[in-house]
């Protein structure tokens, strides 16, 4: 899949976390003062091919309006970055990731704290 890196521009700095990256295909938004690992990338991609499933504008629109569909796009993701995540340090991730997805990071998406951890877990065993 053809991507580029590119710094975030001032609109997504001014409405992210400061450590958030964003995609919106075919870039990859880069926070200022972070690398791109691996796990992280396959993350991103996964988001790349769920917007060209659903259609790049659609995706956005859906993704910032609906907490349903935002929860369902980064369960996705982050249990392919956790497949490509060395194992001793999966359910760390899985742990930062369900706290971060209760939180304004990502607009309060899961129901609750146990409910991500569930369904990260799920995913994760689902693809691996
Ligand atoms: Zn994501």
């Amino acid at each position: 899949m053809d991507y580029k890196i590119k710094p975030k521009p001032w609109i997504l700095r001014r409405f992210t976390m400061p450590f958030q990256w964003v995609t919106f295909y075919p870039n990859i938004y880069m926070p200022e003062g972070q690398t791109l690992n691996n796990a992280l990338l396959e993350h991103e991609l996964c988001h790349m091919r769920q917007q060209l499933k659903t259609g790049k504008w659609l995706y956005m629109l859906k993704y910032l309006f609906s907490k349903k569909f935002q929860y369902k796009m980064e369960i996705e993701a982050i249990a392919v970055e956790i497949f490509h995540t060395a194992p001793n340090l999966r359910q760390h991730l899985i742990q930062e990731y369900a706290l971060l997805l209760i939180s304004s990071a990502y607009s309060h998406c899961a129901p609750s704290y146990e409910t991500a951890l569930n369904d990260l877990n799920i995913a994760f065993e689902n693809i691996k």
